[in-house]
């Protein structure tokens, strides 16, 4: 059932998730899909996301999004105070933080080389913000060479989100925290329970989607339109239940990003090698964090492989 409904503003809303967005040209939503969006959420029981463009809207679109409860998610740049703030210049992590509004979310959106090389300000980060999602941008070049700069930065960021804990205060880290705390699959769940509403009126869903119809120019990627209704061809595919080796892993808090499994694997239920083993990075230096007892963590059985694929086939 679907629980949340996207929408991007502009065609150069703000990219929250893996893929940059490929639109450098301004498209506002006419006035009228957006009233149809919010009027479509608020019939169907949706959530709503709003995604905003790096620049301030007409007073008339401020209005129409304050008729619903919405969550905001922004550019760092922008100067609206938001729920989600996504920093993808990891240069200016550090000057963010500074001025950060505890209360938000913050998603840093590197390549993994800026990730690994942002550790320390990452870490100091920690001390100050109460939630962070890191989101590597360039999974597909993710190799077996990476694992131990991976291991490392997340065994360090650990150490510090143990610190914090034992201090107090409890930071959220999507890629450590969020597996602790899950006792089941909490994927990204595109096309199940979540759908974007785009500028052009079109059902996608997640914004990835979108922007490949953008650079494949022509390919028609949408599921349905704001008039006619969502129409996902075979929707069972996006579900856990149909995908095999996704729903017997217990790396509950990896994305699952079906975007991912499309551009690398070609099918949108089958997850590509270098997901699962970030996933399972992140699940593995879960296990290893020191969290006061009082915090009811989960347990995280020991296990010896990294991707499930290889454990599939080694028990055939
Ligand atoms: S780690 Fe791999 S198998 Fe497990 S949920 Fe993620 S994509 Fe699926």
């Amino acid at each position: 059932m679907m629980k949340f409904l996207t929408i991007l503003l502009d065609d150069t809303s703000v990219s929250f998730c893996h893929v940059d967005n490929p639109y450098t040209e301004r498209k506002l939503i006419p006035i009228d899909i957006l009233k149809k969006g919010i009027m479509y959420a608020m019939k169907e029981n949706l959530s709503v996301q709003i995604v905003y463009p790096n620049y301030d809207l007409p007073d008339e679109y401020l209005k129409v999004i304050d008729s619903i409860d919405h969550t905001n998610i922004v550019h760092s740049s922008h100067s609206l105070s938001a729920d989600i703030v996504v920093i993808d210049e990891f240069d200016k992590l550090e000057t963010y933080v500074r001025q950060a509004d505890l209360d938000s979310i913050y998603v840093l959106r590197y390549a993994k080389k800026d990730l690994f090389a942002s550790e320390a300000i990452i870490r100091e980060a920690i001390k100050v913000l109460n939630r962070i999602n890191i989101v590597i941008k360039d999974v597909e070049s993710f190799s077996d060479l990476d694992i131990n700069d991976y291991i490392k930065f997340l065994d360090n960021v650990a150490i510090t989100v143990s610190q914090e804990f034992a201090k107090g205060h409890n930071p959220q880290i999507n890629v450590l925290t969020d597996r602790l705390f899950l006792e089941n699959p909490n994927h990204c769940n595109a096309g199940v329970e979540n759908i974007t509403l785009s500028p052009n009126g079109c059902f996608y869903p997640c914004p990835a989607f979108y922007y490949d119809e953008y650079s494949s120019k022509g390919q028609i990627l949408s599921v349905g339109n704001i008039d006619d209704g969502l129409a996902i061809k075979n929707p069972q595919l996006y579900k856990l239940d149909f995908a095999p080796i996704c729903r017997i892993c217990d790396a509950y808090h990896c994305r699952r990003c079906v975007w991912l499994n499309k551009q690398l694997t070609r099918e949108i239920n089958t997850p590509s090698r270098q997901q699962c083993i970030i996933a399972h990075l992140e699940r593995n230096a879960a296990k290893t964090m020191n969290i006061p007892e009082v915090y009811n963590i989960s347990y995280i059985p020991e296990i010896d492989y990294l991707d499930p694929f290889d454990n599939l086939i080694k028990n055939k």
